[in-house]
């Protein structure tokens, strides 16, 4: 069923056979999936892709699961396409859309790459799995193992959003909350991994949560009659689904699917941890360590990711640019989306709405530009960011507030 042929490292090139386990090349570099694209094309046109089921799989043919038993899914991916109406008119740009990623399974787009990864995994004969994570990698991880049956041990900063601790331990994982980041959190599973006989499944440490993450590039394509967008604005953080994107619209082009033209990719992170803007800013090909990172964007607190490379690729050669947007503008973003559009964004994908204001107002895109901004989560997960903006009297002061008056 799949057309994989082997895999590639993105920096140094060298191959490795496909159908055994693998993280990094040896040169250090992350892996990426090959695939007989030309049979692919004789065999599979565009058409047929809609013949396939509602959820990311329906690109089965490109993706790396050979045996179909071995699919791990909770009907993740077609996530809607939302033609951002009212929010278009307050900014004066009718053509803005929502890539609502937050109806996803575990409420992020986090589930699309490891549907894929713990589906390879089973393909693999995984029975461990172990993950650093800012958040809602751990929860879709949790969720995807708990539904295969196999062991899933997180390793999270303490002070993730109370939904992402929540669910990984209702889904029964292996749970430890580090006093640190999830670039601390990585070494810890480094440090255990051989000897406790898990398979790391770090951001780009194995090939195929990109692989998963690639869909949502195929998805918009397909939502758009075969189209691309003039600008994709993307949060990001290991920049995963960046990188997997720009993947599939070169593998569509190669497949006759699309032509040779590309979004401007927007690379948009947080003030308080913004590598790869500033390394944009500063004409580098890659980031550096950002120290004391912090945003209630917990899915951009990366301070290092190891494709930063392959994310400013993406975003130079497609003459895009990067935008960092503070905290207090994310979370404004978000009432405003929610407010105009009835979607609540977690603060990563309304970072991206904030990112489009400035770029309008700056003169980058023009009003009548097609522009995609993702929001990668539900804002219900971040209750305790998004409370900043609500907050709640204590019993018996509600009448101060305009309230509800408690009954006596
Ligand atoms: C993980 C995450 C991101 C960043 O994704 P990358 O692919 O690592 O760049 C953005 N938004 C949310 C909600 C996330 O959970």
């Amino acid at each position: 069923m799949s057309y994989v042929t082997h895999l590639e490292c993105a920096a140094c090139a060298k191959h490795y056979a496909a159908g055994e386990l693998h993280n990094l090349c040896e040169c250090g570099g992350p892996l990426l999936v090959r695939y007989d694209l030309g049979a692919v094309k004789r065999s599979w046109p565009r058409d047929a892709v809609s013949d396939g089921p509602s959820s990311m799989w329906r690109y089965a043919p490109i993706l790396p699961v050979r045996d179909r038993s071995h699919i791990v899914s909770l009907g993740e991916g077609m996530t809607p396409l939302v033609h951002a109406r009212r929010l278009g008119k307050q900014l004066g740009a009718d053509q803005v859309w929502v890539k609502d990623e937050g109806i996803n399974p575990t409420g992020s787009f986090k589930a699309r790459g490891l549907s894929c990864a713990i589906s390879m995994g089973c393909e693999l004969g995984v029975r461990k799995f172990a993950i650093p994570s800012a958040g809602n990698a751990a929860s879709a991880m949790a969720a995807y193992a708990a539904a295969a049956g196999l062991e899933a041990h997180i390793f999270m900063p303490r002070d993730v959003p109370q939904s992402n601790y929540i669910e990984c331990k209702a889904f029964g994982a292996h749970v430890t909350l580090v006093e640190g980041l999830i670039s601390d959190c990585g070494k810890m599973v480094a440090a255990r991994k051989d000897a406790e006989g898990w398979f790391d499944v770090s951001t780009l440490k194995e090939p195929y949560r990109i692989e998963g993450k690639k869909t949502m590039g195929l998805e918009v394509a397909e939502q758009f009659g075969w189209e691309l967008p003039d600008a994709i604005f993307y949060p990001a953080g290991g920049g995963v689904g960046m990188i997997g994107m720009w993947k599939a619209f070169g593998e569509m082009e190669a497949l006759g699917w699309i032509g040779p033209k590309r979004p401007k990719m927007i690379c948009v992170q947080a003030a308080g941890c913004a590598p790869i803007v500033k390394a944009f800013e500063e004409g580098k090909p890659r980031s550096e360590f950002w120290d004391n990172a912090s945003t209630v964007a917990s899915g951009l607190r990366v301070p290092k990711a190891l494709g930063d490379f392959l994310v400013l690729n993406a975003v130079r050669e497609s003459g895009g640019t990067a935008v960092a947007v503070s905290d207090a503008d994310m979370l404004d973003a978000g009432v405003e989306l929610a407010t105009l559009e009835g979607m609540f964004a977690a603060p990563e994908g309304a970072a991206c709405v904030a990112a489009l204001k400035k770029l309008l107002r700056d003169g980058f895109l023009k009003p009548s530009d097609r522009v995609v901004l993702y929001n990668t989560g539900s804002g219900l997960k971040y209750l305790e960011a998004y409370s900043v903006r609500f907050p709640r009297a204590a019993a018996g002061e509600q009448d101060k507030l305009g309230g509800l008056i408690t009954p006596r």
